[in-house]
């Protein structure tokens, strides 16, 4: 048997909001209807960095199926993109979150990693031209490694292009001003650090400290922890397995997350840390991993060798976890189920808003008359920012940092920040909406637009119209005013009744006339909901 992996240095930091999905539709197209025998285990994925293809079976078998990958890789067939497409609409209607997405939210917004968190809007209306550019870019010789866990198989060729390049690593900045807190059900720690052999070590060593913490309380569960390498920085957490002691145990994980930066670290704790790692790397299956550890390395255009990996780990000392230390909890977030479970001074982070301190002045869009769910808002335009403006909340999307501006044939636009916070644009409730339509599509760049499928008639929100307008003011809400108009409608029908019985018209010609005057009402009514 043989185990392979095709590792492409492309990943969701590659895409944005409005390409969401395209890495995951060409990963499906790649390894979709491959003719593997029962006995060979295919497997696919995207992370933040990576696009991989992993196979298992005899070597003959992985040789032909990596080609076969290679091969469908190269040729993006269009029936195939608008099928599989469907697919993975279906596939995300099904598919829970993840334990890091809320994190990955609210430390990247709606760009690089944090864009598991969303919808992947690129499977909209994928534009088979658009995948096949993509793919001449991204899967290419010069931006793949194969590891392998056993010799070279005889045969393999891999018909990838070439003359591209390694893509570079660009992870966009924090969305938010961090440290800070969030709401989500699961209680979490995560932190932005230097990715090195200390990052590992230091994440260690405060796992089992607070492992050891936790379980000495009665019904205590230690917490799992988790390191993506981006690059240059790594991506550490600890999480919770429950929310149950959510406000506890992230006190405990805090407090030793400070006790790590600021003390000295104890010489035989982190001699024992030292040694296991050491150990970790000796044992006989560590051996079968070096591939895949060295595969990584390469693609992140970083020192493979096995004497540059121990002169990292000497290097390990009190000090460089102290520093470890530091730098997660200068980008500390903490995710908890509740504001109260979080601990007095950290921020909270509830939006976008909080960036904001007071609403700005200048070219001011109000809405429609008759408006009802926006009722005294507005959206201010200064520049290259627009504001919405509520009595609640003041919200600012920075024309320049849009991570996706998606449109309808009816004229709706929805601006999505980089911070993920959303602005829909609807030009029948807004005044002028045009011009700010305009002003948000002169300075989107075409990669974060999408054109959205028409929506039915009575999905477009109207402005009340004037007699409606009279009867909510009298009666309240909108729901309020149909139970009011059919009210409406049996009063005048009897009174009508009424009106041709005292006339002294048969009791047959009043109830007809009552009949006839309802439907009238009625008729009347739908007509005017229609404009
Ligand atoms: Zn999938």
């Amino acid at each position: 048997m043989l185990r392979a992996t095709l590792r492409f240095r492309v990943g969701l930091i590659d895409e944005t909001l409005a390409t969401h999905g395209h890495l995951h539709l060409l990963e499906h197209l790649g390894m979709g209807h491959l003719d593997a025998p029962p006995y060979v285990a295919y497997n696919a994925s995207v992370s933040s960095l990576f696009t991989s293809f992993d196979l298992e079976g005899p070597p003959a078998e992985v040789v032909r199926l990596l080609s076969a990958v290679c091969d469908k890789l190269g040729r993006i067939d269009e029936d195939e993109v608008v099928h599989e497409a469907q697919v993975l609409e279906q596939e995300a209607r099904v598919r829970g979150s993840g334990v890091l997405d809320d994190a990955l939210y609210y430390r990247w917004g709606a760009q690089g990693p944090g864009l598991v968190y969303f919808r992947e809007f690129g499977l909209l209306r994928p534009d088979p031209e658009i995948l096949r550019s993509l793919a001449l870019r991204a899967f290419v010789r010069e931006n793949a490694v194969l590891a392998l866990d056993g010799p070279v198989p005889e045969g393999l060729s891999l018909s990838l292009a070439s003359g591209g390049e390694r893509l570079p690593i660009r992870l966009p900045p924090p969305a938010r001003r961090l440290p800070g807190a969030g709401p989500s059900p699961r209680p979490l720690v995560s932190g932005l650090v230097r990715m090195n052999e200390a990052a590992v070590v230091g994440l260690a060593v405060l796992r089992t400290r607070v492992a050891s913490l936790l379980m000495a309380e009665p019904g205590g569960t230690p917490w799992l922890a988790t390191l993506e390498s981006l690059g240059e920085h790594a991506h550490v957490a600890l999480f919770a397995q429950s929310g149950d002691r959510a406000a506890a145990e992230a006190a405990v994980v805090l407090a030793e997350l400070n006790r790590l930066a600021d003390c000295d670290v104890h010489e035989a704790e982190l001699a024992d840390h030292l040694r296991m790692r050491a150990q970790a790397a000796d044992r006989p299956d560590a051996s079968a991993n070096e591939p895949w550890l060295a595969m990584d390395r390469l693609l992140l255009n970083q020192p493979t060798s096995a004497a540059a990996r121990s002169a990292e780990l000497a290097s390990v000392n009190a000090a460089a976890l102290r520093a470890f230390g530091h730098q997660w909890r200068q980008s500390l977030l903490l995710t908890v189920p509740t504001r109260a479970d979080a601990p007095a001074g950290l921020p909270w982070l509830t939006g976008s808003d909080e960036r904001i301190e007071a609403g700005t002045e200048g070219r001011t869009h109000g809405v429609m008359p008759g408006v009802l769910d926006e009722k005294g808002a507005k959206i201010v335009r200064v520049g290259r920012v627009l504001q919405h403006q509520t009595t609640e909340a003041v919200t600012s999307f920075d024309l320049d940092r849009v991570a996706l501006l998606a449109s309808r044939p009816d004229g709706q636009r929805v601006l999505v920040g980089d911070d993920g916070a959303s602005l829909v644009i609807e030009p029948t409730l807004w005044r002028d909406a045009d011009e700010l339509v305009r002003a948000a599509e002169d300075s989107v760049a075409p990669e974060r637009c999408l054109e959205l499928p028409a929506r039915p008639d009575d999905e477009i929100p109207h402005p009340l119209n004037t007699w409606e307008r009279v009867l909510v003011a009298m009666f309240g809400t909108r729901a309020k005013l149909w139970t009011f108009g059919i009210l409406l409608i049996l009063v005048a029908a009897a009174l009508v009744g009424w009106a041709l019985i005292a006339a002294g018209f048969s009791r047959m010609l009043g109830l007809l006339g009552v009949f006839i005057a309802g439907a009238l009402i009625q008729l009347f009514n739908s007509s005017r909901k229609q404009t």
